[in-house]
């Protein structure tokens, strides 16, 4: 899964929310149900209609000052995550292996030689999952090596890798690095073996131990490390001490988590068909409280505020992946049920394997779904994402969309400062720590009216 941006590829189903303001006031069960926002408007409005749209903004020229990133999904995992909702496969070979990676080359062959993309330099890289250190070294080189030739990245200024523990050896890791990695990051989520099992993930605590040397002694720019607060059985005790570990643990940042149960989980089944007894699960202010207690911790030791997810050790440390999709740079995501962004057009690729590498095969691009926003959309789209970094700067909206923020937007800002989760001025946006803990609940009242209570994806 990917830090921060997360959901980037998703299976779930959800439904209907009720009015936001609402839903805030009453939320205290975890139910079934997405909370978390990585897009907008949310991706139950894309549609196939709108997928000439995205040939017509490659067949162009790319919208000038645009930075542009590339994704690759590698939809692998040892074991699917009883809480995990993303596309992932547990029961690919070598063989099936190769011919993804195979596929994702061609894909991102087929990209370059876009009028939209073509010899753009690649502003950053991000292996995203599923679990891109599942695949081996030798299948790691030789499709970097493909990646490339088609698309250069020596000039990056960030090439990201998720990695999950136990899929990590030395020499994994070496070839990581050697392949130009500068942020690595490591899905801990828990360090309680209990929790781990209970919750479906395939690492152990003792494989944390083992790799934390090995991936110091490899000098990555950055190190982050992902926890989810609020998973299946957590407690304050368990939680305080999964927190004090990864401090030392000594990473360059961490990444904190409130656990949901989007549809199509293990877990949501189980709650949805009545088995939800068997589940030990923390509400929301529960999750809020240990999520503001690793904050505090970590600040205690040193660390600053990065966003509403994030703690960071180096103040002027960046995270070149999410700062470009929270401003509205072009993403080619590619891969398996992968989500793009070009020119203003949202899409997404072919959601299951036989239809990605079908038309992969055929010589097509294998988008599936799109969306074209307008400008008013694009402008919300930034706000409600850069509202996670706890504050707005209201100059850029102003140079970039000749906006005044705090007019229009008056309404939900007025009843957002009322309950108590912002504050603002002519100058500024800012998040309360109240309302930073819990933002993602905040989003849906910047929404334009169409686009509230509606499913998510
Ligand atoms: S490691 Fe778990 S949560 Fe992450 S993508 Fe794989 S199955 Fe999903």
């Amino acid at each position: 899964m990917s830090d921060e941006t997360v959901p980037n590829i998703s299976t779930q189903k959800s439904q209907p929310s009720s009015d936001p303001a609402t839903t805030r006031a009453d939320r205290t069960e975890t139910e079934v149900g997405s909370v978390f926002v990585s897009n907008y408007p949310a991706y139950s409005f894309w549609s196939e209609e709108d997928v000439p749209q995205v040939h017509r903004a490659l067949a162009d020229h790319p919208h000038p000052d645009t930075k542009l990133g590339l994704y690759l999904h590698i939809p692998f995992c040892r074991k699917r995550c009883k809480f995990c909702y993303f596309r992932v496969y547990t029961d690919k070979n070598s063989q099936q292996i190769q011919t993804y990676l195979d596929a994702l080359a061609r894909e991102v062959e087929h990209y370059a030689q876009q009028p939209a993309v073509k010899d753009r330099p690649l502003h950053f890289i991000y292996f995203g999952g599923g679990t891109p250190s599942y695949i081996s070294s030798r299948h790691l080189r030789a499709l970097v090596t493909r990646l490339k030739d088609a698309m250069p990245w020596d000039h990056a200024d960030e090439i990201a890798f998720e990695c999950e523990p136990g899929t990590l050896t030395q020499a994994k890791l070496e070839a990581i690095r050697a392949i130009g990695v500068t942020r690595l990051s490591l899905g801990i989520e828990n360090l309680d073996d209990e929790i781990l099992r209970h919750n479906g993930r395939a690492h152990v605590s003792k494989e944390i131990y083992q790799v934390m040397p090995w991936i110091h002694a490899l000098d990555f720019d950055q190190i982050n490390v992902d926890l989810i607060a609020g998973m299946v059985g957590e407690t304050w005790p368990s939680w305080r001490q999964t927190v004090q570990k990864t401090i030392e643990f000594d990473p360059d940042s961490v990444t904190v988590y409130q656990m949901e149960l989007p549809y199509n989980t293990v877990y949501s089944k189980d709650l949805l068909t009545g088995d939800s007894e068997r589940l030990s699960l923390a509400d929301w202010k529960t999750k809020r409280a240990w999520h503001a207690y690793a904050f505090e911790q970590l600040a205690a030791a040193g660390y600053v505020r990065s966003s509403a997810y994030t703690m960071k050790k180096t103040p002027d440390a960046r995270f070149v992946y999410r700062d470009a999709v929270w401003t509205g740079q072009d993403l080619i995501g590619t891969g398996v049920a992968s989500f793009s962004h070009l020119s203003g057009v949202h899409y997404q690729n072919a959601p299951n394997w036989d239809e990605y590498l079908a038309a992969i095969d055929r010589g097509d691009l294998p988008i599936h779904r799109a969306f074209a926003t307008n400008r008013e959309q694009q402008l919300t789209r930034e706000v409600i994402l850069q509202l996670k970094l706890g504050a707005l700067d209201l100059a850029y909206f102003r140079t970039k969309f000749g906006v005044n923020i705090v007019a229009h937007f008056a309404t939900a800002l007025s009843g957002l400062r009322d309950e108590g989760m912002l504050q603002f001025d002519a100058d500024s946006v800012t998040l309360t720590d109240e309302g930073l803990m819990r933002v993602d609940q905040l989003l849906p009242d910047f929404y334009q009216t169409q686009y509230r209570n509606a499913r998510y994806t």
